[in-house]
């Protein structure tokens, strides 16, 4: 039986991987696979994979640096075009890529998203709740009491407006604090006009508040970076 100084054990993307650059300095390895070259039970097996250069931690990140260039030379020992550059954009916090420390601002806008959602989808519902029981979808203005869904929707909207003020202490400065308190303000009032006195009208002002106060922390945020 021949002897080989290194052995790869499944040869799907890593594997290969491992065993291609081992050979190609000059080390004696042997991959096994347990099925045929290029079979579709693995992870790595479909037509196309992206390289992204955003990650949850530095380490990941610093990863991805050699990336482009390692795919470069395959590409030359294959003669083959394996890469195909298109640019595009990774939307994740600044702090995936680039600071292992918290980041109390890009944490408690997701929080704030996140609380966001059920109030702008539950005003819609509540506008448009024919539509809704007639498609059998149980959203909460359908299936709960009036004073219920109000409710709710009223205090999802206090709390996200309030937590959207609490980046101000962690230094995003006043303009983000005006659209946020001016989005905020506004959502929440609608919702307490919807709480007060609920109707398809104030509901269907809740839902446009939502998208209203959405628009307007986007903008404080984007001003923000953009002023430095
Ligand atoms: C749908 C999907 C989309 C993805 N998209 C991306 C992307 O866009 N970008 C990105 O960077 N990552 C992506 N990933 C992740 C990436 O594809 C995987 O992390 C990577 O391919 C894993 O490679 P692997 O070699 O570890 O595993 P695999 O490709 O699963 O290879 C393992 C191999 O080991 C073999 N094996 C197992 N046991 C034995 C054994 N006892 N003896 C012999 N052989 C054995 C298997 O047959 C298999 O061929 C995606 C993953 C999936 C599933």
């Amino acid at each position: 039986m021949p002897e080989h100084a290194v052995g790869v054990v499944g040869l799907g993307g890593l594997g290969s991987a491992a065993a291609y650059w081992l050979a190609r300095d000059g080390v004696d390895v042997v991959g096994f696979e347990q099925f045929e070259l290029g079979h579709v039970r693995g992870a790595s097996h479909d037509h196309s994979r992206i390289i992204r250069r955003s990650y949850h931690t530095p380490g990941y990140v610093a990863l991805t640096e050699e990336a482009y260039t390692a795919w470069e030379h395959v590409e030359r020992d294959a003669d083959t075009e394996l890469v195909t550059r298109t640019g595009g954009i990774d939307l994740f916090p600044p702090a995936a890529a680039i600071d292992p420390e918290p980041q109390w601002t890009s944490s408690i806008l997701a929080v704030v998203l996140f609380l966001w959602t059920p109030p702008h989808f539950w005003s819609l519902a509540a506008a448009k709740a024919d539509d809704y029981a007639a498609a059998g979808v149980p959203m909460l203005p359908v299936v709960a009491p009036e004073r219920e869904w109000t409710l709710a929707i009223l205090i999802y909207t206090a709390t996200l407006a309030a937590l959207s003020l609490t980046p101000l202490w962690f230094g995003m400065g006043w303009i983000y604090g005006l659209f946020a308190a001016a989005g905020g303000g506004w959502f929440l009032w609608k919702s307490w006009l919807l709480y007060r006195a609920p109707s398809r009208k104030a509901a269907m002002s809740s839902f446009l508040a939502s998208l209203i106060q959405l628009t307007l922390l986007v903008t404080g945020i984007f001003l923000t970076a953009w002023l430095g």
